[in-house]
């Protein structure tokens, strides 16, 4: 598993400045002084940080609806294949007019296991699939971690399914016009568990405003299916220090499914 992650030892400087954080500064979470990576090659045996998911308080919170589903394209009950046409066809907020195309979403549409993103960049946009570049490489190593593969046993979406420009957070309203699109697909493909990545897909899934440090380590639920958050990969692309932080949410995901992936 772990030589899957690629992890070794990174040493950083005492006094180097912390990283920018995605959101506000996360909760330290102690680990060992070697600090794993995910994404160089791996050397041999290295001593990894055990997760310390044994201390993450956990607290079951309860299910919040986001209150602006009404307003949004009727998808309740869609089948697979016409909800990928309205996607296809919709044109319900303004990210469409500067997208290439609607990015659906891709896996195993019975997969146990939902990785959630907050939405299509460049490569995603070119291409019509959530997550491939550099970002999807490095989700790809993430499943890897825990035994995964895209598209087996996996589904892979987005909150919104069009390329804001220049990659900036989607508006409230652009999250609020897609959603149902995203909350059919989870009705649809019925996973036991979610991985929101991001701060945007934590909150729009969890319909809160909160830092992703609040939400990280707890075990959370979504319509009665457990969901965990962690770092969206972009993120940790440019923060590679905090994928030890990426890894521990990992085990505290698979804690969750028993260990079994
Ligand atoms: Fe429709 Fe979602 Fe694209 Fe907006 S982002 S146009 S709601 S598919």
């Amino acid at each position: 598993m772990l030589r899957e992650l690629n992890l070794y030892p990174q040493w950083v400087r005492r006094n180097q400045p912390a990283p920018v954080a995605e959101e506000q500064a996360a909760v330290e979470i102690p680990v060992e002084a070697k600090t794993p990576q995910l994404d160089k090659p791996a050397p041999v045996a290295v001593v990894v940080p055990e997760a310390p998911v044994e201390a993450m308080p956990k607290t079951v919170e309860s299910p919040v609806k986001s209150p602006l589903v009404e307003s949004t394209p009727e998808a309740d009950k869609l089948s697979w294949p016409q909800l990928k046409q309205q996607v296809r066809d919709c044109t319900a907020c303004k990210l469409r007019a500067g997208c290439t195309q609607t990015v659906f979403g891709i896996g195993d549409e019975q997969a146990d296991w939902l990785f959630v993103g907050e939405g299509p960049g460049a490569d995603e946009d070119a291409l019509g699939e959530p997550f491939v570049g550099e970002a999807g490489k490095l989700l790809d190593n993430m499943l890897m971690a825990i035994q995964l593969k895209r598209g087996r046993n996996v589904y892979i979406a987005n909150v919104v399914k069009c390329r804001p420009p220049e990659n900036h957070n989607p508006a409230s309203e652009e999250i609020s016009a897609c959603l149902p699109y995203l909350q059919r697909q989870i009705e649809l493909v019925q996973p036991k568990l979610i991985v929101a990545l991001g701060k945007v897909a934590s909150n729009a899934l969890l319909g809160k405003d909160a830092t992703l440090a609040s939400l990280r380590g707890i075990q959370h639920d979504y319509h009665g299916i457990p969901l965990v958050v962690t770092y969206h990969p972009a993120y940790l692309l440019r923060s590679p220090s905090e994928k030890v932080k990426a890894w521990q949410d990992l085990c505290l995901a698979l804690k969750m499914r028993g260990g079994d992936a």
